[in-house]
């Protein structure tokens, strides 16, 4: 399979480079980063999707997903298949696939969940916004990408749904570090509060799986120094993007709006660089 792959980023390289290990012929072109053996390199957008079967984006937004669509749209091979895998606004989604079908080809969203790691590994959960056929066509390309492919609807909704997922993640993690915070307040142990909420029923992923109190639970980011993970600005623009969405459909998310602007402060302070899990520094202080 020929395919190009716009976007050579931290998530980017290592799925190009996991699609290079199949027999595919990967082409990659990226506005700043150097594009590395064994994919092969081209000098514009659309020179890295002349002939392709496949062309894969993924870059930091949707007003960049747009540009390089209205760049490379024109030059697509009818019966192509085009899948962004960037994490984007659902209008903006919508707005890129629409442009494709102008041209009579087919787009879908499938943004990632899993992160650098999930990338390296091929473990990435693709959630994908397409048409039926259209998702049986790039289920096999994501696969090699990937370890769990879900079909969450029609174009747009497979950001709807990570847009979702996120907007709760942020909450529940900040909520699991307030409750950490007070028991250091009322004098009950980190260690016992996990025994007692991961078994009842404020158990959540943030705390079980991802608890951001070191020593306690498995391992994560919160037993490596904080390093991410999950960095605090990448929570931040998927915060904003879930309140995008929620102020363009009129839904109330105090929640979610509150979550946004907690992480956009601690993101521009003590966060920067961090993982979104070391909110817990911010408000906890736990007992010698
Ligand atoms: P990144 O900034 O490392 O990579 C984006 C790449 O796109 C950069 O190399 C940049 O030079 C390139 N680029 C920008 N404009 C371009 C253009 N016009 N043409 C070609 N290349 C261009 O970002 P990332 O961490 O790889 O994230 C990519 C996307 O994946 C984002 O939408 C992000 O929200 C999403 N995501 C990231 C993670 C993560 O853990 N990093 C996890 C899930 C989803």
């Amino acid at each position: 399979m020929k395919i190009g792959f716009i976007g050579i980023g931290n998530m980017g390289l290592p799925m190009a480079l996991n699609l290079a290990k199949r027999p595919n012929l990967v082409t990659g072109f990226d506005t700043v980063a150097t594009v590395p053996d064994p994919l092969a390199t081209a000098d514009t957008a659309r020179a890295a999707v002349r002939d392709a079967d496949v062309v894969i984006t993924m870059l930091p937004n949707g007003d960049i997903l747009n540009r390089v669509y209205d760049d490379i749209v024109a030059d697509m091979p009818s019966g192509a298949l085009m899948i962004d895998c960037s994490t984007v606004d659902v209008a903006e989604a919508r707005r890129a696939a629409a442009k494709a079908a102008e041209r009579g080809v087919r787009a879908v969203d499938a943004p990632v969940s899993g992160g650098v790691q999930g990338a390296r590994d091929a473990t990435l959960t693709f959630m994908v916004g397409a048409d039926p056929d259209a998702f049986s066509a790039a289920e096999a390309v994501l696969g090699q990408m990937g370890r769990k492919i879900v079909h969450c609807g029609g174009q747009g909704a497979g950001q709807a749904a990570k847009v979702c997922n996120n907007m709760l993640l942020g909450i529940s993690m900040l909520g699991v570090c307030e409750a950490f915070a007070l028991a250091d307040r009322l004098g009950l142990s980190r260690q016992k509060l996990f025994d007692v909420a991961a078994n009842a029923s404020g158990s959540c992923w943030s705390l079980n799986t991802y608890c951001p109190a070191p020593g306690i639970g498995p391992k994560s980011p919160a037993d490596n120094g904080y390093a991410p993970g999950f960095a605090a600005e990448l929570m931040v623009k998927d915060l904003e993007l879930s309140q995008q969405s929620a102020n363009s459909t009129g839904t109330p998310t105090r929640m979610g709006a509150l979550a946004t602007e907690i992480y956009k402060q601690f993101a521009g302070g003590a966060g920067a660089g961090r993982d979104f899990s070391a909110y817990l520094n911010e408000i906890g202080k736990p007992t010698p």
